[in-house]
């Protein structure tokens, strides 16, 4: 396996390739906004620097790294020899069915087509294909090149030949798969996003402030990152829309997202990506400001 597409140039995909790439992959990066292609391409060099202060690499192997990595805006062309494509386009189950359907027929026979969904099921973005046993999900975690996690999540009809595909490249990137079944969230966003859905209530409900409640989940918990700032980071709308594939999925009123995330949302305020959601970031991530977000106007 040689030839990796991504498609989606956002949080993640830009992470993905990075690791891709650093490995020796040659990757194809494509996103229908070339404003998205070069903000990925900024962000990996950025972190690529990084790197290079924590003299983990050299300057030759950011070069090296950033000459495997070609971007599109037409996913037809990016994935036209890939030998393996892994969607990471915006969480929303009508766009993911569509994309997979343009993979199935733009990609090579053999090719598998991997999906980095948090929670929306892998058979059914599977049975819009003619090619469901190759189908299968490559769940990593945020930010890819420093969480060791995959999440590999077989579909009903992936065969076993994919998966063990799948587990090796994830160990040749350095990563720890774990192989888990096909149900709404996984395993790791069916325990994660409760518990930042329950935060979310329990700043709406006036229990605790914003620092109060990640204070108490870091310090208590030894949690690296509170519930909220974790949202923040994960994206604001990622987090309402795994809620609503839970919601759904389950038929089970524990899982109804709170009023507060919902408006939130609305307003724009999605967290690092926006600029802004539970705290403020337009001095950057380092330095935790609480924002002054909807919860202000949280009825009493
Ligand atoms: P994001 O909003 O940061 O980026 C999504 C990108 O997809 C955007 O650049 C957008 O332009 C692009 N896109 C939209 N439609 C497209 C299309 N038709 N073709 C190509 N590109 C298209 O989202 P994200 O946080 O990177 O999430 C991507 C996927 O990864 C989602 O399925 C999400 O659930 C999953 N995920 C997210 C996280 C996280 O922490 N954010 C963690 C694990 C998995």
């Amino acid at each position: 396996m040689q030839n990796i597409a991504v498609i989606g140039a956002g949080t993640m995909g830009n992470g993905i390739v990075h690791v891709f790439a650093q490995n020796g992959y040659k990757v194809n990066l494509a996103d229908i906004s070339q404003d998205a292609l070069e903000k990925a391409l900024g962000t990996i060099g950025k972190n690529l620097d990084r790197q290079i202060k924590k003299e983990t690499i050299t300057e030759a192997d950011k070069a090296a790294t950033l000459e495997n990595i070609t971007t599109f805006i037409n996913i037809e062309e990016a994935v036209s020899e890939c030998d393996l494509a892994v969607e990471a386009a915006t969480e929303n189950v009508n766009l993911k069915l569509k994309i997979f359907k343009q993979l199935d027929d733009a990609a090579p026979e053999n090719a598998i087509l991997a999906t980095n969904t948090s929670s929306i099921s892998i058979t059914k973005i599977a049975a819009t294909t003619i090619r469901p046993e190759k189908v299968i999900g490559m769940h990593f975690m945020n930010p890819v090149p420093v969480m060791k996690l995959v999440e590999v999540i077989r579909g009903y009809a992936t065969s076993d030949e994919v998966t063990q595909t799948i587990m090796t490249l994830s160990k040749n990137l350095g990563k720890a798969p774990v192989e888990v079944n096909d149900y709404p969230g996984f395993v790791a966003n069916r325990i994660l996003m409760p518990m930042i859905n329950e935060a979310i209530y329990s700043l709406y409900e006036g229990v605790a402030g914003v620092g109060e409640i990640d204070t108490v989940m870091k310090l208590g918990m030894a949690h690296l990152m509170g519930p909220l700032q974790l949202a923040d980071f994960i994206g604001l709308d990622v987090c309402l829309s795994i809620l609503h594939v839970l919601h759904e999925g389950f038929g089970n009123p524990k899982y109804a997202p709170c009023p507060l995330l919902v408006n939130m949302v609305a307003a724009g305020k999605l967290g690092v990506k926006a600029k802004e959601g539970f705290y403020s970031y337009t001095h950057g991530t380092k330095e935790l400001i609480i924002a002054d977000p909807f919860c202000k106007k949280v009825p009493a």
